[in-house]
């Protein structure tokens, strides 16, 4: 498969089943950037040892990747344009990693917010902060560049990471006076996080407050029916407050009935409708937002040897893609041939 398209990288950690907030905050622009890009999705498995190098994590690891698989497909994610790969299923990646660390300072890394995010998050301190975790952009940086992606779309919170990419490569290509990488862009579709059914800032499988893409029609009515909203309106009568609302704000994302939405507010504001109705109707348009997913769905569900054919070819690909960088990077390097 030759294209003339620019291309791209992005991807996730392995963490396991999707749920609304990842749509809206990204794959919903990764379906559409498919058109557009040559696109390359990393399933970056080695960086979830960064925090979790034990054998019961690794061990989970592989059902997740299927699960995550399993809902880019459905989302529309059309694996014969876009290359699906595993991250350690790509040797170049360890090789080009060890040539990385040499180009980048450990200060510049340590001084970084997400590195102590990270840390913090997974109970770790100064002392037994490990070496991997703080490569973690370096790594990162790797997964960019292998494919020569010129742009990538990531959170708010991993731009600084694709600055450190784009340090790396001008070192690079300045180091051995060859124009290897690109430096890639980073893209941040929407700051906006999708709150938690729960009303937290955001939907997070961790907090147990998320709708999953893969949830049936009844899970959906269940998990809605426990929605939490305005905590001051406990008659249906009480006038309600529809900004930063839960329940509105998914009727803002997923209700492709404006007019319903609209009917509904004002009712609220006014204290002419019940809850009821309002999430009943919610729940009704998540079920016809997740439609065209369950469709898609059917066709992969179940057939772990689909999945992980397409899993097997995305990463033939990108093996050839890697390979053909590193004939570059050892020519432009000098390295003993
Ligand atoms: P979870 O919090 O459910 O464990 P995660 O930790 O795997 O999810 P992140 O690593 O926080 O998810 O984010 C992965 C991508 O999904 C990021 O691009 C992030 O912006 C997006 N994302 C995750 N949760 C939300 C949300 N509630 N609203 C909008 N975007 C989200
Ligand atoms: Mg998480």
């Amino acid at each position: 498969m030759t294209t003339t398209k620019k291309r791209l990288l992005t991807g996730d950690r392995p963490t396991g089943k999707l749920h609304l907030g990842h749509y809206v905050g990204s794959i919903e622009n990764r379906v559409k950037l498919q058109d557009e890009y040559d696109c390359y999705f990393i399933i970056a498995d080695l960086h979830t040892l960064t925090t979790k190098p034990d054998k019961a994590s690794i061990a989970e690891v592989h059902g997740n990747i299927r699960d995550m698989v399993l809902d880019y497909l459905a989302c529309g994610i059309d694996p014969n344009r876009s290359t699906i790969f595993v991250q350690s299923r790509v040797p170049a990646t360890f090789e080009l990693n060890l040539y990385f660390e040499m180009l980048v300072t450990l200060p510049r890394l340590i001084r970084l917010p997400t590195i102590k995010d990270m840390a913090r998050a997974a109970s770790l301190d100064d002392e037994t902060l490990p070496f991997g975790l703080v490569g973690y952009p370096v790594l990162q940086a790797v997964d960019i560049l292998l494919p020569r992606a010129v742009l990538v779309p990531v959170g708010r919170d991993n731009e600084a990471h694709v600055e450190i990419a784009r340090e790396i490569a001008r070192r690079f290509n300045y180091t051995y006076g060859a124009e290897v990488f690109p430096e890639p862009d980073a893209m941040v579709p929407s700051d906006k996080l999708l709150p938690g059914t729960d009303g937290q800032s955001k939907m997070s499988k961790s907090l147990g407050n998320a709708i999953l893409l893969s949830d049936d029609p009844k899970t959906v009515e269940q998990k809605v029916r426990g929605m939490y909203t305005d905590p001051a309106r406990i008659r249906a009568d009480i006038p309600g407050t529809v900004e930063g609302n839960p329940v509105f704000v998914y009727h803002d994302n997923f209700n492709d009935n404006v007019d319903e939405v609209n009917d509904l507010k004002e009712r609220y504001r006014t204290g002419k409708v019940g809850d009821v109705e309002v999430k009943r109707k919610l729940a009704a348009a998540i079920n016809r937002f997740l439609s065209p997913m369950r469709e898609r769905r059917v066709q992969y569900e179940g057939n772990t040897k689909l999945i992980d054919e397409i899993i097997g070819d995305g990463t033939t690909r990108m093996n050839a893609v890697a390979n053909e960088t590193m004939r570059m990077v050892r020519d432009a390097m000098g390295l003993f041939a």
